[in-house]
C-alpha cells in the first residue's frame, strides 16, 4: 500500500492554505501546560523588539461569505464595536506595558485585518489608529500600513480617515465581478457597487490597491474567469490575489452540501486549469508572481505591505481576539471558532476581559519547528529560499534537515532544477501550482497530530 507520502500517489492539489505555521488549530490552552499561562512580560523579555509587526483584528462583517472560515461574526448589536474597541484599548495598554522599556520598542509595519476592519465607522477607525499610535507607540504615517475592506464598507468617509492616518495599502475582497458567481459563493453583491467602491479607493489615493479574486466557483467558466480578471485589470491594481475556492466544514458552502464537490477530482482539475489561465493572463499583463496566490504589478511602488506567507521572522504583536502574536518561543492567540454561536461567545468573553497580562492559547515552538517554518514560508514564495540564509541561521542545509521531503518534491517535479545554481531552493511552476499540497507535506508529525485532534467548533 502506498504511504500518504508515496511519490506514486498523486496528491490532491488543494489541501490547505499555509499562511502561517503552525496553524491555529494546533494551538492548545496554555493554562493546561505544566508552567501555566505565561506572563507576557516574561515572554517578551529578551526578545528583539526594534522591528515588530503590529496587527489589529476586527472580527465583524456585514454578511458571512459562503467560503469563509475566518474568525468573524455578522453584525455587532448593542454597541458591541464600542465595547470591542474598549477591550482592544485595555489589551494594547497591557501589551505595551509587557514589552517594557529596557530595550528599544519600534514597529516596522502595521495591518488592520478581519473580518472587515471597515465594518467600523469612520470615527471608530480613527480610534483604532489612536490605539495603534497612542497605546502601542506605532508611528502609522512612517511605516507601511495595510487595511482590508469590502465593497459595501469602502465608503468615502472611512477611506478618507484611512488615507489621512497613513494607509499605504488597501485590500478589497471582490472575489468575482460576475454577479451570479458572487451569489454562488454566498457573497451577493452588485457589480455596480463593486466598481463604485474601487472608484472611491482610487480617489482616496492610497498607494497600493490589492484585489482578491476566487476561482473554482460553481458555474464559473474559463471565459467568465477571464472576464473577472479583465474587470480587475481595468483598475490597474498594484497587487492581485487569486484564491482557489475551498469548501470547508461549518462554512456556508459546507452547510449547503457543496462539500460533495470537494471530493471531486474534476473540481481539482478545473481549479488547476483556472489557476494556470489566471497566472498566464496576469504574467502577460505586466504582473510578477510572488507566490501561488499573489501577483504584483511589475512597475508598482513597493508598499512594504505583507507578502503572502510573510512573517517568516518572529516578532509580531496581534491585538484583538482573533489575532496571533509570535515570539521566538511561543505563538499565541485566543480561542478560535468558525461556528457563529462559538464566535459570539469568544468575542463576548474578550470584551469582558480586564486582565490581558497573560497568553491564553498557543503553541511553544522549538528549533525543529523554527527550521520548518523558515523552509515553508520561504519556499512557498516564488523567489525561493536563499540557502545561505538558512545555513547562517541554523548551521545546517535544508537538504540535510528535510532529505525525505525534498526528494519527494524533486520526484514530483515540484523543484526548479536550476535554483541551486543561484544558491536557491526554488519551486518549479508546477511546484508553485501545488503549494497547497506541498505546504502541508512539511508539517511536523507533532503539529499534524495536534491539528488532527482539534475539535471543530
Ligand atoms: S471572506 Fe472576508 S468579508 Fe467574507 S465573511 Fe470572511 S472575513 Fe468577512
Amino acid at each position: 500500500m502506498n504511504s500518504p507520502r508515496s511519490p506514486r500517489r498523486s496528491p490532491r492539489p488543494y489541501q490547505s492554505y499555509v499562511y502561517a505555521y503552525p496553524h491555529k488549530t494546533a494551538y492548545g490552552t496554555l493554562s493546561e501546560d505544566p508552567g501555566g499561562r505565561p506572563a507576557l512580560s516574561e515572554l517578551w523579555a529578551g526578545e528583539r523588539k526594534d522591528a515588530l509587526s503590529l496587527y489589529l483584528h476586527i472580527p465583524f462583517c456585514e454578511v458571512r461569505c459562503g467560503f469563509c472560515n475566518l474568525f468573524t461574526r455578522i453584525g455587532a448589536p448593542d454597541e458591541l464595536t464600542t465595547r470591542y474597541l474598549d477591550a482592544l484599548d485595555r489589551q494594547a495598554t497591557a501589551v505595551r506595558d509587557a514589552l517594557g522599556d529596557t530595550e528599544p520598542v519600534r514597529f516596522a509595519a502595521a495591518a488592520f485585518g478581519g473580518g472587515t476592519p471597515t465594518f467600523l465607522t469612520a470615527g471608530e477607525l480613527d480610534r483604532l489608529c489612536d490605539i495603534a499610535e497612542k497605546r502601542m507607540g506605532a508611528d502609522l504615517r512612517s511605516v507601511p500600513l495595510s487595511v482590508e475592506t469590502s465593497p459595501s464598507t469602502a465608503t468615502a468617509d472611512r477611506l478618507a480617515v484611512l488615507a489621512d492616518r497613513g494607509t499605504t495599502r488597501i485590500s478589497i475582497g471582490v472575489q468575482s465581478f460576475v454577479e451570479a458567481e458572487a451569489r454562488a459563493a454566498v457573497r451577493p453583491q452588485r457589480r455596480a457597487d463593486v466598481e463604485a467602491a474601487l472608484g472611491l479607493i482610487r480617489e482616496a489615493r492610497i498607494p497600493v490597491l490589492n484585489i482578491d479574486l476566487i476561482y473554482g466557483i460553481d458555474g464559473q467558466t474559463a471565459a467568465s474567469w477571464r472576464a473577472s480578471l479583465d474587470a480587475a485589470l481595468q483598475w490597474r491594481p498594484e497587487e492581485l490575489y487569486l484564491y482557489p475556492l475551498y469548501v470547508r466544514p461549518l462554512t456556508g458552502l459546507g452547510r449547503i452540501g457543496a462539500s460533495a464537490a470537494d471530493a471531486d477530482s474534476a473540481w481539482d482539475e478545473q481549479r488547476l486549469r483556472l489557476y494556470r489561465a489566471g497566472r498566464d493572463h496576469l504574467l502577460a499583463h505586466g504582473y510578477e508572481q510572488v507566490s501561488m496566490r499573489m501577483f504584483r504589478r511589475a512597475d508598482a511602488p513597493q508598499a512594504g505591505g505583507p507578502d503572502d506567507y510573510a512573517c517568516q521572522t518572529d516578532g509580531m504583536i496581534g491585538l484583538g481576539c482573533g489575532a496571533r502574536s509570535y515570539t521566538s518561543r511561543l505563538h499565541y492567540s485566543f480561542d478560535y471558532a468558525v461556528e457563529m454561536r462559538e464566535v459570539r461567545a469568544i468575542i463576548d468573553g474578550y470584551t469582558a476581559t480586564e486582565d490581558f497580562s497573560h497568553a491564553e492559547v498557543g503553541r511553544f515552538t522549538d528549533d525543529g519547528e523554527a527550521r520548518r517554518r523558515h523552509l515553508l514560508q520561504s519556499v512557498l514564495q516564488a523567489e525561493g529560499l536563499r540557502l545561505s540564509d538558512y545555513h547562517e541561521r541554523f548551521g545546517t542545509w535544508p537538504a540535510e534537515d528535510f532529505r525525505e521531503e525534498l526528494s519527494l518534491f524533486e520526484h514530483r517535479g515540484w523543484l526548479d532544477p536550476d535554483g541551486a545554481d543561484s544558491g536557491l531552493l526554488r519551486l518549479s511552476p508546477e511546484g508553485l501550482a501545488h503549494s497547497d499540497a506541498l505546504g502541508p507535506d512539511l508539517f511536523s508529525p507533532a503539529v499534524r497530530a495536534a491539528m488532527a485532534s482539534y475539535e471543530l467548533k
